[in-house]
């Protein structure tokens, strides 16, 4: 039988609605308007659509949207001195540096001119440190939904066997520590990895966190293991071979729809835990055969 989806945009529908209803209540009670600021440097299409799509969502719950535009040649110290002066701006909830930012700056000092208290993108070593330690904190955005999507559909993960391929600091490596500390045996692979179809095949858990086209071959899937797919490629292709996974699989998402809308609406409801929001009811969804 072919894998149930995991239903991203459903899940992240329900966060939204959650955190449209805490921002709300805010506003009712202190008259605060959360705000979130978006920081893009350059013209790249791809991070002028992001920063719009967030915007949007950001009119959706409420939250207030304040985006600045920086010029392709923003040096990093002009980048560091923009981020501080956001971090000190008592109407600025939270921040997000859209990246990757252009080749010339050192894309870490500008991490790190963002307030932790206002790190709603999870960015910053302070956020990652809090993640490792277990500590509460802001979590980088894309690995909270993909451990709260598996969550909104029950899938269990301690004991599991989880195999993460990719190490970036963002995602691959934060989504490991996040299981990890749920009691699961993670194996991360990367570009060095030699065995990668036998790490795969040997996975309860597959998380796919690379930025390669079907890299991931559907054959290599243990049958009645959970496959996340984080990777997002022209043509909306994910890293994993999704038709040929999904006759072996148990639970899968799909791209798009699967991680991608999870990722906007963690960064939302973490703007409205850091504008001090109450904090909502967790979401959760059945398993679809007890539905
Ligand atoms: P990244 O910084 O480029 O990291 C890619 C990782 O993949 C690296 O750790 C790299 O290993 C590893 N890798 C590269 N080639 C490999 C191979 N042949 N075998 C095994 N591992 C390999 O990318 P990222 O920012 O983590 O993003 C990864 C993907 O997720 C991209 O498709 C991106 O678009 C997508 N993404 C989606 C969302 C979302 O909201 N859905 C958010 C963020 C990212 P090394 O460390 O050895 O170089």
């Amino acid at each position: 039988m072919p894998a149930d989806e995991l239903n991203g945009t459903l899940v992240a529908s329900k966060l939204l609605a959650d955190t449209a209803d805490r921002v709300e209540s805010l506003k009712n009670t202190s008259g605060k308007v959360p705000a979130l600021a978006t920081v893009l440097v350059g013209d790249d299409p791809a991070s002028h659509t992001y920063v719009r799509m967030k915007a949007n969502r950001c009119a959706d719950v409420g939250i207030r949207s304040v985006r600045v535009d920086l010029d392709a040649a923003t040096t990093t110290e002009q980048l560091v001195t923009e981020l501080r002066s956001l971090s000190a701006d008592d109407d600025i909830s939270g921040i997000l540096l859209q990246h990757p930012v252009p080749h010339h700056i050192d894309e870490r000092a500008a991490f790190e001119a963002i307030a932790p208290a206002k790190d709603v993108d999870g960015v910053t070593a302070s956020s990652f440190a809090a993640t490792a330690l277990g500590f509460a904190g802001y979590e980088s955005c894309t690995p909270s939904g993909i451990v709260r999507l598996m969550d909104a559909y029950d899938i269990p993960v301690a004991g599991k066997h989880v195999v993460v391929v990719g190490r970036s600091h963002i995602l691959g490596l934060p989504v490991g520590m996040l299981l990890l500390q749920r009691n699961a045996t993670v194996t991360y692979c990367h570009s060095h990895t030699t065995d990668l179809a036998d790490q795969v095949r040997r996975a309860d858990i597959v998380i796919a966190a690379v930025g390669r086209p079907e890299l991931i071959r559907g054959d290599w899937i243990k049958r009645g293991a959970t496959v996340i797919d984080a990777g997002y490629n022209p043509g909306n292709v994910g890293d994993v071979e999704f038709a040929a996974a999904r006759e072996r699989a148990q639970w899968i998402t799909p791209v798009p729809g699967g991680v991608g809308p999870m990722t906007i609406a963690v960064l939302l409801a973490q703007t409205a835990d850091a504008a001090g929001a109450p904090s909502g009811t967790p979401v959760r969804l059945l398993p679809d055969h007890t539905r």
